[in-house]
């Protein structure tokens, strides 16, 4: 039977309960156990796939469609595991679940209540969907005290009672902070993190201390003392100069050895940290650097693209370089201004994005970069708004747009009428915006001696998706004619999945999100390629 790990945050939020969680795994992974990992969030809304970035950062899409917290993509990148559409869940679908329930009489007259009701469904979810995991490691979202969470608290408290107390570990992620005027590391908020985890009726198992600087053994001692562990599950964990580094400081910090001694059982491997070392030397220590405009909606908020960044850097890891990102405003870039942001960049992404604000400068920003011959990158939104310029100042459509702006006569770019999926036809939809847009994983047929099936070594893929509309496929010949190649298809040929340019060095657009599948240990040939490019457009 699996054994369960929770982490809880305390004091403050972005500890970095992801990023700790996701190098557990790793570690657990490379011991020779199975592991999966789960995130839990308090928030109201269904999932995250409504919020604006600036509110929850990126959406992150699994293979089975689900639109979920950022934090998976930690975990994927981390554990190599592909998360699932059962591994985020929140508080919106654990009501929307509970009152669908009450309406159909299922709760048998009863007064429904958070407890047991709501408490019931979120164990019911913890224990969902596993098999042969030996440990399924949840994340509670948010922070302890929090009035959102206290129903997720309260549901995996009974739940450690129910399963046993050996087969549950509480971690409890907290900050220590470092008073520069008394030069003193201040362990009080932790204590009464703690102590009000306590009187929900939780004892943490390991605290996992946050802070600036090394904690001394003397205020270790302190923790160890007033929040009832013992002093070999106090860990500390230092900032870190690259996230790279994480699953190298826990293992130091001997977080996965504690694991393994509270569940009384033996490591069945030796960790293997070297491809985590190579990747830090790599990262820390490399002086090629390459730029590469991101040029987009949300870039002020960096989490907002955080699958990119990431792919990106493993695009430069590939390359033994590193990869300076330039984060352009769309909404505020003028045509008159482009020549100069560009001046210095060796090449140009336009990433995912909805709506007609900014669409312009994208826009002029692609037409610069098509004419420049700087390699290019556009993702979903980047890859329409690359057939909307192409329609617009090479076939001379000159109001060529897309659908998603307002209805129009030139719309290459158009609501998706149909698409399969698991057998079942799907129609699309602008009317109900949640869950309803294409979704995860689907396979691009992609046509030979392209660039595209020369970089994927294959000429079928399967990429993770999440758009509502599409480039409309009567316009394929008339783009063919002027060189903009329709590289990929959908199986049934009806859905273009890639565009490339004939006489450029590297212009590539995707209707799908690469990013979410690119790894550290395994970047993605699409990014490795496309930095590999700007480099070369570099020396010139
Ligand atoms: N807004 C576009 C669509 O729905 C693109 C979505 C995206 O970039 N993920 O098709």
């Amino acid at each position: 039977m699996a054994r369960y790990i929770f982490v809880t945050g305390g004091v403050v939020s972005s500890l970095g309960k992801g990023l700790s969680s996701a190098s557990l795994a790793y570690l657990l992974q490379s011991r020779g156990y199975k592991v999966r990992i789960r995130k839990l969030d308090p928030y109201l809304n269904i999932d995250p796939g409504t919020m604006s970035p600036f509110q929850h950062g990126e959406v992150y899409v699994t293979d089975d469609g689900a639109e979920t917290d950022l934090d998976l993509g930690h975990y994927e990148r981390f554990s190599g595991i592909s998360a699932k559409k059962t591994d985020n869940i929140t508080t919106g679908k654990i009501y929307n679940d509970v009152l669908k329930r009450e309406r159909q009489g299922k709760y048998l007259g009863k007064t429904v209540q958070v407890i047991p009701h709501i408490t019931n469904r979120i164990k019911e979810f913890i224990k969902n969907d596993v098999a042969k995991e030996d440990f399924v490691i949840c994340e509670i979202g948010g922070t302890v005290g929090d009035i959102e969470s206290l129903p997720f608290l309260e549901a995996i408290r009974q739940f450690s009672n129910e399963i046993g107390r050996i087969k549950t570990l509480f971690i409890h992620l907290t900050l220590v902070p470092y008073m520069k005027a008394s030069d003193e590391i201040k362990t009080k908020p932790t204590q009464h993190s703690v102590k009000e985890l306590r009187s929900i009726g939780i004892q943490p198992d390991i605290i996992i201390c946050r802070s600036e600087r090394t904690i001394p053994l003397d205020q270790r001692k302190k923790i160890s003392l007033f929040c009832n562990v013992g002093i070999e599950d106090v860990i500390e964990t230092v900032d870190v100069k690259t996230i790279y580094e994480a699953p190298i400081s826990f293992n130091k910090q001997k977080l996965d050895e504690r694991v393994l001694k509270f569940f009384k059982i033996k490591s069945k491997k030796k960790v293997n940290l070297l491809p985590w070392k190579k990747i830090t030397q790599l990262v820390l220590n490399t002086k090629n650097k390459v730029n590469i405009a991101i040029i987009g909606k949300y870039v002020e908020l960096k989490d907002a693209y955080k699958s990119l960044d990431e792919a990106l850097t493993h695009g430069g890891i590939a390359n033994n370089f590193k990869v300076k990102i330039i984060r352009i405003e769309s909404d505020v870039l003028k045509k008159s201004e482009i020549k100069d942001k560009l001046k210095d960049v060796d090449g140009v992404l336009i990433p995912g994005g909805f709506g007609k604000r900014g669409t312009e400068g994208k826009i002029a920003a692609i037409n610069y970069a098509r004419m420049n011959k700087i390699p290019f990158l556009g993702i979903c939104f980047g890859m329409q708004m690359a057939v909307i310029e192409f329609a617009r100042n090479k076939l001379n459509i000159k109001n060529a747009t897309s659908s998603e702006f307002g209805s129009s006569k030139a719309s290459v770019i158009g609501l998706i009428s149909e698409w399969t999926k698991d057998g079942k036809l799907m129609k699309g939809t602008d009317k109900e915006l949640g869950g309803t847009m294409r979704l995860g994983s689907y396979e691009a047929r992609l046509k030979k001696d392209t660039k595209i099936s020369k970089i994927y070594k294959s000429l079928r893929v399967f990429e993770r998706h999440r758009h509502r509309y599409e480039v409309n496929i009567n316009y394929k010949k008339d783009f063919e004619n002027k060189g903009m190649i329709f590289s990929g298809l959908s199986p049934d040929n009806k859905l273009p999945e890639i565009i490339e340019l004939k006489d450029h060095p590297w212009f590539i657009g995707v209707q799908f999100h690469p990013e979410f599948k690119s790894r550290p240990l395994a970047p993605h040939p699409l990014f490795s390629s496309f930095i590999k490019a700007a480099i070369i457009n570099s020396k010139k």
